[in-house]
């Protein structure tokens, strides 16, 4: 059981990210002990299987022996080594090389971070001294779609387009801007993916002409929007995307911190439409939530950009744990769990969990169910025809997460009434059969 004096503890001390903070002291602290495999069990001995791989990370799943045994053994080695100046550590330098050699088209340098945010922001930094380099400093402004997710530091957050990230910080993102969501359940162009694609590159073009593509450095998407609640661009709309940034002379940045390693299948989603990105962003499934550690990919173009325009001068850019060792160590071994079948696995697991959820169409509380690979949702509404959504508070969001908990599921209740899956690749046939089940009793209770 867990005891009070840590619930206590943790009201006291302990500040969450992404919480409300009254409200999560009423509600109190709800304690994950272990796990393996897909299933996690909380302080009290209640197992689960965790539909969200904890925020859509762990997806070797929890308990990987190998993954441990690689960072202790580093860790007993060498546990530190800067990556700052010329210095550096093998397991870094190793990782570097591997992703490099799976990363789409001429993606060949590789940045470590800590995290995606971070990640974001780095983007940021490179894409701005790359225009300086080109002599062309005029070349400020962001473009993102709106329901993107970006992270939530002080300057990637601004290409975050969820109003929650900006309300009462009042930073100024001028220089930040949005075009509409792809979102095809509730798109005022329609279904029609043509139509949707079409509209998103017009919307493009207009916002570009509206600031001069003088004044245009880049243009962000994610392959799936995850934190916007899994919405799934027609197929297509990606290319189309990309497409468009080259034709405006702007940069083109995958941000596949969610969609990177085997979420949605291959080791990264973008070569689904075989698209290169100038710059592409990943995290979580990097290291599997094991230790933190994110990756910016630069193509040739703007890595020999910056380093031939910066010469001999130090590009003043890095944190005290870019390329830590033990990260870097976890990322390897990592990597080699997903090519000895966890992609393989991800990719059975995923269909299984697609038809699944698909079954569940026809319940009175589901609009529409997307998804792709093990990346999934639920729009849920309170009359089908009318597309009404669940009223727009995090209360019901709330109940259903708690009943979903109480019947033995993880899953992400989105205040708008969405439910996001995103569990581990390593899932067998019963864990899957386990979510599926738990949702139809949940929804069953939300009747
Ligand atoms: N970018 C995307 C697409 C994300 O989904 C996230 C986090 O969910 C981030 C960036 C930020 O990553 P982090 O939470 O590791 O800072």
């Amino acid at each position: 059981m867990l005891s009070n004096s840590l619930v206590e503890l943790d009201r006291a001390h302990l500040v969450h990210p992404v919480a409300s903070y009254r409200g999560h002291e009423k509600a109190g602290v709800r304690v994950l002990r272990s796990g393996q495999g897909a299933r996690v069990t909380d302080a009290s001995g209640h197992e689960m299987v965790d539909g969200f791989a904890g925020l859509w990370c762990v997806n070797a799943g929890y308990g990987q022996n190998s993954i441990v045994e690689a960072a202790t053994r580093q860790m007993q080695e060498l546990p530190y080594a800067t990556g700052y100046f010329s210095l550096g550590s093998e397991p870094a330098i190793r990782l570097a090389a591997e992703l490099a050699e799976r990363a789409p088209g001429d993606l060949n340098h590789v940045y470590f971070t800590l995290g995606g945010s971070d990640a974001v922001d780095s983007t940021i930094r490179f894409i701005r001294y790359y225009y300086h380099c080109l002599g062309k400093p005029e070349k400020d402004q962001f473009i993102s779609v709106a329901n993107g997710y970006h992270g939530s530091s002080t300057v990637g957050a601004g290409l975050t387009a969820l109003p929650l990230f900006h309300a009462g910080f009042g930073l100024p993102f001028d220089w930040q801007h949005k075009i509409p969501s792809h979102y095809s359940y509730r798109n005022p162009v329609g279904t029609d993916p043509q139509a949707i694609i079409y509209a998103s590159v017009g919307a493009l073009r207009a916002k570009v002409a509206e600031l001069g593509a003088e004044r245009v450095a880049a243009f962000y998407v994610e392959p799936i929007q995850g934190s916007g609640g899994v919405l799934v661009p027609p197929d297509g709309w990606v290319k189309a995307m990309r497409e468009t940034c080259r034709e405006l002379d702007i940069l083109f940045i995958a941000d596949e911190v969610i969609t990177g390693f085997g979420r949605t299948g291959p080791l990264f989603a973008c070569t689904t439409e075989d698209v290169v990105p100038d710059l592409m962003t990943t995290a979580k499934g990097l290291t599997s939530g094991y230790v933190p550690m994110g990756a910016v990919f630069l193509s040739d173009k703007v890595y020999n950009t910056i380093a031939d325009g910066a010469g001999a001068a130090a590009i003043g850019h890095g944190y005290t744990y870019s390329a830590h060792p033990v990260s870097a160590a976890v990322g390897l071994e990592c990597l080699r769990l997903y090519e000895n079948g966890l992609l393989d696995n991800g990719v059975r697991a995923g269909q299984r969990l697609m038809a699944g959820l698909h079954a569940l169409a026809d319940h009175p509380l589901v609009g529409e169910v997307r998804g792709r690979g093990m990346l999934a949702a639920i729009e849920l509404v309170t009359d089908k025809a009318n597309k009404t959504p669940l009223p727009a508070s995090s209360e019901p969001a709330r109940r259903i997460f708690d009943r979903a908990w109480d019947n033995g599921l993880v899953i992400r209740a989105f205040a708008n009434g969405i439910l996001g899956y995103a569990p581990p690749l390593c899932c067998t046939d019963d864990d899957i059969d386990r979510i599926v089940d738990c949702t139809r009793t949940t929804l069953d209770q939300t009747l």
